[in-house]
């Protein structure tokens, strides 16, 4: 079986000569394999393509996919968006009292998965021309749980809540005060116990389009909360949030589920691996089809994700093994000073930063961690030249090249006039083309234009562009946001690799544990009361800085027999007791 996709969102039939029509050998011998419709955009006829995938080559925006997929899958098919649209194959199963991760790549039906269960769309079972109803999908999954599931949902017998992955629409669809948002959802006087729980008090009076992605982060998990369902979806919740708030979210989602369904995707491998019982791993091809595997248990389930081998299903998403250390990396302490500072200082009108002396060496890779609203941004931003301290600096002139936690772009081109204007001849410079480029994939992104980009496309793109330019100092605030499980592994390693051979140095701010684990030699410690006071301390040796952060954090890790990767510890548990009292919270 072929299947084949047109991805309406890279086609730009109006720049091109239709090649995937004019070079399909069917149509040159006069079968009309591809149309044109009314829209302009192509039409594959799959019962008449061969699957040759010359269209797929001809293709100048990477718009076309034919894939050859098994004959029995097209039963299991659930949703189709429209003739060569995307398809997603099967679904996650519902389990009680147990909290059910969902991983994967961007683009792969993750959040058409969660619509389809909560009720929000009906799946039409391939049937993208019908009024497919919910008996007919009950009658489809007949003699399942499923059906049972279904029927339960059509006749209003379960009660589903969903925490939307794009926070940032919030605004956009509600305005006023956050305490009156949330007041709609509180049937049952909860208000201030969850605003407790998630420490969003001080938010409640603020005017919702005025408050950062963490806050409106939060306030959307508190408004899913406050609401009284029997089943819970959580789209993406940690985005935006540090790993205090993470973790914060990950306990009360955790505790929803004795008493709940409970379904969650996330893309921090350590709050997945800590908040998830079960974990359905989902594959396929980015916006083409998307496939549920069977469920594992979650330990297993992110141990075969670091692997990049589905042995179940015989499939390899990656050709290398994500592999973590279990000691703490040997501090460059040989290695030539880079830039040091004295106290540095910079006061805002309701801000207070202050950061101890400290140093980067050549060569070293400084990672950085810290609550939202400590100064993290704002010490880059100085170190960056973009802000001037108030007192104290970097005692030595050197060039940086800085990608800000924020990208936006006004440029009017498509990435690889953008690349070729930025960058020139590091275009053309095999280590670069074979280290960065390549990785992260930025070639798929080249006729693209930089304003249609997805959130993670930009990240991956603004990290190309910050490594690409020339300098003795990295400063990349956050590049995990945005970018799925996969893709953060890679960037964190493409980073490093690229320090270690070119002997250059690097600061990275970031919240996820795995990426700071793989990106990090030495690490900064920030602290204090957000949103009024932030205090920086470091770079401290990863053991050092590790074990002063996570105590703030109260959090203890333990290591995977397998992958040496890190896994947070059950609060009270023997590990993380017997840590505690050693004061070793991470290389234990
Ligand atoms: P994920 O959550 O895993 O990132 P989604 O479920 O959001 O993936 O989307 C999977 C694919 O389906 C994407 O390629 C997206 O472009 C496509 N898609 C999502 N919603 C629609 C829609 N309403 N119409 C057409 N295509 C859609
Ligand atoms: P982090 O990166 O740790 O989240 P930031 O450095 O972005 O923290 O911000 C620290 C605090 O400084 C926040 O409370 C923020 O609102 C405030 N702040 C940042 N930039 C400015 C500015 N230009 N004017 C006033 N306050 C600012
Ligand atoms: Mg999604
Ligand atoms: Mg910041």
């Amino acid at each position: 079986m072929h299947i084949a996709i047109v991805i309406h969102d890279r086609c730009q039939f109006k720049k091109c000569n239709y090649e995937c029509r004019t070079y399909c050998p069917p149509v040159r011998m006069g079968t009309e394999t591809v149309v044109i419709t009314e829209s302009g955009y192509p039409k594959i006829i799959e019962e008449l393509c061969e699957g040759c995938g010359i269209c797929v080559h001809k293709c100048p925006f990477e718009a076309v996919k034919i894939i050859g997929l098994p004959e029995e899958l097209n039963e299991d098919l659930i949703h189709q968006y429209g003739e060569n649209g995307f398809r997603l194959y099967r679904l996650p199963r519902v389990h009680k009292d147990r909290v059910v991760g969902i991983l994967g790549p961007n683009g792969i039906g993750k959040s058409t998965a969660l619509k389809i269960l909560s009720g929000n769309l009906v799946p039409n079972l391939g049937r993208y021309s019908e009024n497919v109803t919910w008996d007919d999908v009950i009658s489809y999954f007949a003699g399942t749980e499923m059906a049972d599931y279904f029927s339960k949902l059509r006749d209003g017998e379960l009660k589903t809540v969903m925490k939307p992955q794009y926070v940032d629409k919030i605004p956009m669809v509600f305005k006023g005060r956050v305490s009156e948002l949330l007041k709609k959802s509180d049937l049952n006087g909860n208000l201030d116990e969850i605003a407790s729980l998630l420490s969003i008090e001080n938010t409640l009076n603020r005017d919702i389009d005025k408050i950062s992605g963490g806050e409106l982060q939060s306030v959307a998990i508190a408004a899913a909360l406050l609401k009284d369902g029997d089943v819970y979806f959580f789209d993406e919740p940690s985005s935006y949030l540090d790993i205090y708030q993470r973790l914060r979210v990950a306990r009360v989602i955790k505790d929803l589920a004795s008493k709940k369904i409970v379904f969650v995707v996330e893309h921090d491998l350590a709050i997945m691996d800590f908040i998830a019982d079960v974990v359905h791993i989902m594959y396929g091809s980015e916006s083409a089809y998307g496939i549920v595997a069977n469920v594992r248990n979650t330990r297993n389930a992110i141990n075969t994700y670091l692997e990049g081998y589905l042995r179940d299903e015989n499939i390899r998403f990656r050709d290398w093994k994500i592999e973590f250390v279990a000691h703490p990396p040997k501090r460059k302490s040989e290695l030539p000073v880079l830039i040091s500072w004295d106290f540095v200082e910079k006061k805002y009108e309701n801000f207070h930063l202050e950061v101890n002396p400290g140093e980067i060496r050549v060569g070293e890779v400084v990672g950085v961690v810290g609550p939202n609203a400590t100064g993290k941004t704002t010490f880059v931003k100085i170190l960056a030249g973009v802000v001037k301290s108030d007192r104290g600096g970097v005692d030595n002139e050197i060039k940086v090249s800085y990608k800000p936690q924020y990208i936006k772009s006004d440029y009017d081109g498509t990435v690889e006039e953008l690349l070729n204007f930025t960058l020139k001849d590091r275009m053309l410079n095999n280590f670069y083309r074979a280290e960065v480029l390549h990785p992260l994939r930025i070639k798929y992104l080249y006729n693209k234009d930089v304003n249609n980009l997805s959130g993670g496309e930009m990240q991956r793109l603004a990290i190309a562009i910050a490594l690409g330019l020339e300098a003795d100092l990295y400063l990349l605030d956050e590049p995990s946001a945005y970018l799925d499980s996969n893709e953060r592994m890679v960037a964190a390693k493409v980073i490093r690799r690229y320090m270690e051979n070119l002997g250059k140095s690097a600061m990275i701010v970031d919240h996820d544990v795995y990426f700071m684990d793989i990106v990090a030699d030495s690490i900064m410690v920030f602290s204090g009361e957000p949103g009024r006071h932030g205090v920086g301390n470091g770079p401290f040796s990863m053991r050092e800085g590790m074990n002063m952060f996570l105590k703030n954090v109260d959090i203890t890790f333990r290591r995977d027999g397998d992958t040496n990767r890190p896994r947070i510890n059950k609060p009270d548990s023997y590990n993380d007791r017997e840590q505690k009292n050693k004061g070793e919270y991470y290389y234990a």
